[in-house]
């Protein structure tokens, strides 16, 4: 189908066509469990989830079927976690603004045509219970992704899931009032995890895409930090501002209460920790330093870890109701999770992610283990962590203890190199066998690894072998397969080529 014939797709025609596809649909079956084709041209079946994250916008590009026989015979995946739901860049449409186009699609920025929501056509009937209704992505017209994706994937074999992404713009119907508030009662851009409205739209959106098509299960991302690593910086993001930490609405006030929390002890933590932050950038050192300074605020006020916890419970708790809706509907149909990035080097966040806990609600993990990319986040954790809670500490020296909490080895780049040097492949082994581990035979681990991950002008560009070495260390640490990514629309045909030959010698693990 061609661009154009996408977006004139709100006609008669398109929608027979759109009904035809759709009867056709609930013909298929899913595939059972994880054994599926790796490979269409010597049918040798592989137990491994080889898996690529891939957008709506490529298949309108470059054509359903070109995509899966490229993806299936070239890259060997059997796997497809195609985005259906985000508003978010990093999962859906071409190549973010101020990156070069890779080389396959289309070469014009989306810039001005993104818009993004549900790539598949949603049914009423699952939405009646919460305010989120209009979320339909309006780029391709028509397009119904799974509808178009399903048929052609299951000929060949592969597996496919629906992709959730809890990212939002500001313009969707009903959204104000869902939105968190910071500490000083403004809105944020993020969605409430306690609101009912909210709530209720991820078991709605999972309902209806595993009752509406024949997909193989669902995976669901969030990366929402709670207000207490949000107020340290404590991430990959090059900026803190910790007056901006979420969430403090009346739903979340009458939670607290429910978990026997004191809401204006919580707010008055919160507003200490946010003057330490300012203070702290403002060179203003305490008497006993800032390390110290911060221990004692965390002994004064346990209600801002205690809190922090709350928000990770209220995350929990869609998490479990995404399981046991998707369950409940099929109980072959599998269910996983993408463990943020900054869960590969932050030991405060790390902290807070039990693998096991997790795996005991999950069929499978996607833990993000990008090393190219991760070279200029890790800077900046470092950066972040360094100029408030350890500003008393050099960096350098600070990152090396860093690196011993974290399992690293010694032979990691220099903070000032990092960025062009990025981690290296050894340290996708150690996340992966750290999750093998963790996660004790509960559920697969699946990697994500990092191809071609935009990164800034000064940060290293990975090669075709070095995105040969990322994704075989994965396999190597004992992974149940791998999910490359982002997305196909930002990944160059020799990294995939260096990730294909990989995934070859993977499977024979
Ligand atoms: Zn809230």
């Amino acid at each position: 189908m061609t661009e154009k014939q996408v977006q004139n797709g709100s006609s008669r025609r398109d929608f027979l066509k759109n009904s035809a596809a759709l009867t056709a649909l609930l013909a298929i079956e899913p595939l059972s469990g994880y054994a599926v084709m790796s490979e269409k041209t010597n049918g040798t079946a592989s137990r491994k989830m080889n898996g690529i994250q891939i957008g709506a916008v490529s298949f309108v590009d470059e054509e359903v079927n070109k995509v899966l026989d490229y993806l299936q015979e070239q890259v060997h995946i059997n796997t497809l976690f195609v985005t259906v739901f985000t508003y978010g860049r990093g999962l859906a449409g071409r190549q973010i603004p101020g990156q070069p186009m890779p080389d396959h699609g289309s070469q014009e920025s989306d810039e001005k045509t993104f818009h993004g929501g549900n790539y598949a056509i949603a049914n009423p009937a699952f939405y009646t219970r919460t305010v989120l209704k209009e979320t339909r992505a309006t780029e391709h017209g028509g397009f119904d992704v799974l509808a178009a994706l399903l048929p052609e994937a299951r000929k060949r074999g592969m597996q496919v899931f629906a992709s959730v992404e809890d990212q939002w713009r500001q313009d969707v119907p009903g959204i104000t009032g869902l939105r968190e508030l910071d500490l000083y009662g403004r809105r944020a851009n993020t969605l409430c995890l306690f609101h009912p409205d909210v709530k209720e739209f991820w078991t709605a959106l999972v309902a209806d895409l595993c009752s509406s098509y024949p997909v193989d299960g669902v995976l669901f991302f969030n990366e929402r930090n709670g207000p207490f690593l949000s107020a340290l910086g404590a991430s990959h993001f090059q900026s803190i501002d910790s007056s901006r930490a979420t969430c403090f609405c009346d739903h979340h006030k009458k939670a607290s209460i429910e978990h026997g929390l004191d809401f204006e002890r919580v707010k008055e933590g919160y507003r200490k920790l946010d003057t330490f932050v300012q203070q702290s950038f403002r060179d203003i050192r305490p008497g006993d330093g800032y390390y110290v300074a911060f221990q004692r605020l965390l002994l004064d006020y346990p209600e801002i870890t205690a809190y922090d916890e709350l928000f990770d419970f209220g995350k929990h708790q869609i998490l479990k109701n995404v399981y046991t809706t998707v369950k409940s509907i099929n109980k072959k149909l599998k269910v996983g999770f993408h463990i943020e990035h900054v869960n590969s080097f932050n030991p405060l966040f790390r902290a807070t992610r039990s693998y096991e806990e997790l795996a005991g609600m999950a069929d499978f993990l996607k833990v993000v283990s990008y090393n190219n990319c991760a070279g200029e986040r890790y800077a900046s954790f470092i950066r972040n962590i360094g100029s408030t809670v350890f500003r008393d500490v050099p960096l350098e020296l600070l990152m090396r203890v860093n690196n011993r909490l974290l399992d690293y080895s010694e032979k990691e780049a220099s903070l000032d190199q990092l960025p062009m040097a990025g981690l290296s492949a050894d340290t996708v082994f150690r996340e992966t066998k750290r999750a093998v581990k963790g996660a004790n035979g509960k559920c697969l681990i699946l990697p994500g690894i990092d191809v071609n991950i935009p990164a800034g002008s000064n940060s290293r560009k990975a090669s075709e072998q070095d995105t040969y070495e990322a994704t075989l260390a994965a396999y190597r640490g004992g992974a149940d397969g791998v999910i490359l990514s982002r997305k196909y629309s930002e990944m160059y045909l020799a990294n995939l080529r260096g990730a294909g030959r990989a995934i070859r010698e993977g499977n024979r693990l």
